[in-house]
């Protein structure tokens, strides 16, 4: 059904009004990357039509007008995840980025032969292979919460599996192949009393969910804008500034230095001792536009739009012979994935496609979770504030249509 908010929204997604293969765009892959609203889309534009202009070492307007948006949007992130400090955000270009700094930095410097580190089962390849490196390079030891049937994770065996030699929990506050939404404050709580430091990836969560990353008390949290209505290319890494300041560098170049002499040189003070190099001007300061698109609906609302989405989604999809829901935890954001027993999802997807459907097939960049409920992949759908629950119909009455083809 489409309420009438609900299409004040649509109207502000441009592309929602295309045609894919002769039929309406349904876009179903908002875990893979969300739409633009036409805000984000003007903001960007406008950018580059008005004051375009490298950032903190100009003094003419356009780099002053620049640099205040660029640092406004620092400002829209700190409160937009409830950070204590300005310079606690570190802009980078994503989650991945995010992650790999802390590995990079904090891991390298931190962990020795013999210690471990402890991810889950449900990690996206971007919360396993940094760690798998760092592991590999220290002699150190990458270890493993089990994921239960029902898509959550074992917390009994989470709770044996910490003790003194855990460094750092590497955790997904939300599943990009599930939808489960882990109790990543418990799992921090339980981390911390054991001295190991917590990095949370947020990069399906941020969009959903309400993060306050002081009463999370993680000690990193990373996400990406472009999952939510920001553009590609631009993400976030919050950390707790006694750690980012404790932290050796990352990249070097221009920004990240106080002084440079060929004997010497002294680094900046945070949050630019992280951020070297001209950074991405337009879409950091667009990441703005794209927090008060979110700001301006409310994260409630769209909660209670996404569940209802999820719940409808849900029923409707169970109800069709021979088709299996992988993940059915209680605390889920509003993805389904799903699997027939004698039909590949990609060919589900490319009959969907054909009917103007776009939603994912495949690993989802989870290889160790699908190998988990031995499967090679998963058909699914991921809703986001402008979806409606007449596109879901179109979803089920596409998914009827593709297994008459394919049986
Ligand atoms: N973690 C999770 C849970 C994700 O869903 C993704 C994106 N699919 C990432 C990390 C990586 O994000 P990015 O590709 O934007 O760096």
């Amino acid at each position: 059904m489409k309420t009438p908010e609900n299409n004040a929204i649509r109207a502000q997604f441009p592309i929602l009004s295309r045609q894919v293969n002769g039929k309406n765009l349904i876009y179903f892959d908002n875990a893979a990357t969300s739409q633009k609203p036409q805000s984000v889309i003007d903001a960007l534009s406008d950018y580059y039509s008005r004051y375009n202009a490298n950032i903190h070492r100009g003094i003419h307007t356009l780099a002053e007008e620049a640099t205040l948006a660029y640092e406004a949007s620092r400002h829209a992130v700190q409160e937009f995840i409830g950070a204590a400090m300005v310079e606690e955000i570190i802009f980078t270009r994503g989650t991945t980025e995010g992650i790999n700094l802390v590995a990079y930095t904090w891991g390298r410097k931190n962990i020795k032969a013999g210690d471990e580190i402890l991810i889950s089962g449900m990690e996206h390849h971007s919360n396993i292979v940094p760690w798998q490196i760092l592991c590999q390079e220290k002699n150190a030891v990458l270890k493993v919460i089990p994921v239960l049937d029902d898509g959550t994770l074992s917390m009994e065996q989470y709770r044996d599996l910490l003790h003194e030699r855990t460094k750092l929990v590497a955790i997904v506050q939300v599943s990009n192949a599930l939808g489960t939404v882990n109790p990543v404050k418990e799992i921090i709580s339980m981390a911390h009393q054991f001295g190991a430091k917590v990095l949370v990836d947020g990069a399906q969560s941020a969009v959903h969910l309400d993060i306050d990353v002081q009463d999370l008390d993680c000690d990193f949290f990373a996400f990406s804008g472009h999952k939510l209505y920001a553009p590609t290319g631009i993400g976030v890494l919050y950390g707790k500034k006694e750690l980012l300041e404790a932290m050796p560098v990352f990249q070097g170049g221009g920004e990240m230095i106080k002084e440079v002499s060929f004997e010497l040189t002294t680094y900046n003070d945070l949050p630019y001792k992280y951020e070297a190099g001209t950074p991405n001007i337009a879409d950091t300061i667009v990441l703005k536009t794209a927090l008060d698109f979110i700001k301006s609906i409310g994260k409630e609302q769209i909660r209670k739009h996404e569940n209802e989405l999820l719940d409808y989604a849900t029923s409707q999809l169970e109800s069709i012979p021979g088709l299996k829901i992988i993940g059915q935890a209680k605390e889920k954001v509003s993805l389904v994935s799903f699997v027939f027993e004698n039909i590949h999802p990609h060919d589900v997807g490319i009959i969907l496609d054909q009917q103007g459907i776009a939603l994912r097939t495949g690993h989802h960049c989870t290889q160790p979770l699908m190998k988990r409920f031995g499967i090679p992949g998963t058909i699914r759908a991921s809703f986001a504030i402008y979806n409606t629950k007449e596109e879901i119909d179109s979803l089920i009455a596409g998914i009827y249509k593709s297994i008459k083809m394919l049986s």
